[in-house]
């Protein structure tokens, strides 16, 4: 059980149908991309010698090589670790170190910040960017057969934050990705073979998972030109290529719903957009499917069980006269075919119908692990079941109602921001006493990163510094509220709910 065998099939029986596009361009058929991956295959485990199982790591934007690199390693038997391109290069220097990548693709602007960093990592053998003459001569190295692996081998290695700050590995196996995709199938979306899913998301997440369904029906991948999100481009190649496929943080939907509506662009081109990786709020549901018609299907996944949690269908979005259509909408769906889901008390037990609880998963799409971190591993997966972290209520129906996230993570724009690794780094300056960093609920990012911090002679700009010296940017607070004392409970322990009815008292923006 290979992935890759879905690239091999789709290249026998469709070698002409075009695969890979830049923007409205295509660039390689079915045929040349396996060519393609099947040579990058050889020169990984011919001239730089890796065997399966080894990783390789890709730090990069959106690229038209992407998919060539994924389906390369695979071809080789080996393991991915795409990494945020977002990141900071000292964030990506410990995920290159703790996942022992043996060889790296870094794009052209990132490759300068990450360069100097590269000489402490032991395991790293070789460092490429694509399109530079030691990518090419790679290119034309004798091509191998695909290699066989297990249903439990490594796929995909991918760092996910903790709440203690540091980065882990979900281990996504083989398996787990062939049931994301049945799941894709099943319970999202069908694909044709001239539908095309458009890279507007980072393809080092959920975007990127998303290839294999087009893969197996040999159908097509666009990168857009811009690398990113930019809805008058997406408009546009919506016209030009058409039947438009796309998974898109909440975030990314409203701001494509609000350009169309406001240049009234037709929403024709647009075959399926696939929603999650956050809150989505009730109205802006409404307006997007007011605007574009019923082309949205919601998805509520995480790295642990990869985009395979619950659906929310089409068809079930569109039911307008359904008496509990409200409810089901501002639900995330019902659990997908190939997994299990639960709400549970602390003991493990199932809550009643409509209780809250935290949100557990069994079954195919679940992870393997974490990457050498068996405590973490002991703690997420618990006779048998994934404790997602997330709390949850259930219907008499099946439909999963997100309450909160019990582990704080903010999400801002689609990306995940863990406060403590920002509490962390804001704790580093020697004014700064503690401090406390939650979400603030914002129209336009979902939420943003907004800080509390108890200190004396410390200034938003000099925090603001240090942070441009440690984390990514995105990671940054956009706000900082310095207060006398954080408000705690008998434990000590900082309360988070109180600092947020703060700022909701304070100004509501949402
Ligand atoms: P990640 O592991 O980066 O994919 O983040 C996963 C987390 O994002 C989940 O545990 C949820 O807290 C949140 N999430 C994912 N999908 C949804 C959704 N459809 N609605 C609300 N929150 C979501």
């Amino acid at each position: 059980m290979n992935l890759v065998q879905m690239l091999v099939r789709a290249a026998r029986v469709h070698p002409e149908r075009p695969a890979v596009w830049l923007g409205d361009q295509p660039l390689l058929d079915y045929r040349a991309l396996a060519d393609r991956a099947a040579r990058l295959a050889g020169h990984l485990r011919g001239e730089l010698g890796l065997r399966p199982g080894d990783r390789v790591a890709l730090v990069m934007s959106n690229d038209v090589a992407y998919l060539e690199l994924l389906q390369a390693a695979w071809w080789a038997g080996l393991a991915v670790v795409p990494i945020n391109a977002k990141l900071h290069p000292r964030e990506v220097e410990f995920i290159l170190g703790d996942a022992g990548a043996a060889v790296l693709f870094v794009s052209d602007d990132l490759a300068a910040d990450l360069q100097p960093l590269l000489g402490g990592l032991p395991a790293l053998r070789r460092a490429f960017t694509p399109g530079d003459p030691a990518y090419e001569t790679a290119l034309a190295a004798p091509s191998v057969a695909p290699a066989h692996r297990a249903p439990d081998d490594l796929a995909w290695l991918f760092y996910t934050s903790g709440t203690t700050g540091r980065p882990k590995g979900v281990m996504q196996t083989h398996r787990n990705l062939y049931a994301m995709t049945s799941c894709y199938f099943i319970d999202v979306d069908d694909v044709q073979a001239d539908d095309a899913i458009v890279y507007a998301a980072p393809m080092s997440h959920g975007a990127g998972m998303y290839n294999f369904a087009f893969v197996a029906r040999a159908a097509r991948h666009i990168v857009p030109a811009s690398g990113g999100f930019d809805p008058a481009e997406l408009v546009a190649l919506s016209q030009s290529v058409g039947r438009l496929c796309l998974f898109a943080a909440p975030t990314m939907v409203k701001r494509l719903v609000d350009h169309i509506a406001a240049s009234g662009a037709p929403a024709g081109g647009f075959k399926t957009l696939v929603y999650g990786g956050g809150p989505m709020y009730v109205e802006d549901i409404q307006a997007a499917l007011a605007t574009m018609g019923p082309r949205f299907v919601q998805i509520y996944g995480q790295g642990e069980s990869p985009m395979t949690i619950t659906a929310l269908a089409r068809e079930t979005l569109d039911e307008r006269t359904h008496p509990r259509w409200a409810e089901r909408i501002a639900s995330v769906g019902v659990a997908q075919t190939l997994v299990e889901v639960r709400v549970a008390g602390p003991d493990g037990q199932t809550l009643p119908t409509g209780e809250t609880g935290e949100v557990v998963v069994r079954g195919e799409a679940v992870m393997a692990g974490y990457w050498r971190n068996p405590e973490a591993t002991a703690q997420a997966l618990r006779d048998g079941w994934l404790w997602t972290g997330d709390m949850g209520a259930m219907d008499a129906d099946g439909y999963l109602t997100l309450k909160d996230r019990s582990k704080d993570v903010i999400i801002s724009g689609g990306s995940n921001i863990y406060p403590r690794e920002v509490e962390e780094v804001l704790l580093r300056h020697p004014g700064v006493r503690e401090v406390s960093v939650i979400g603030q609920p914002d129209p336009e990012w979902g939420e943003v990163v907004v800080a509390f911090v108890v200190g004396s002679e410390v200034t938003a700009a000099a925090l603001d510094a240090l942070c441009l010296e440690h984390i990514a940017r995105f990671k940054r607070p956009k706000r900082y509220h310095f207060v006398a004392e954080l408000p705690k409970n008998n434990y000590g322990k900082v309360l988070k709910t109180a600092l947020r009815e703060l700022l909701h008292k304070e100004e509501p923006t949402c």
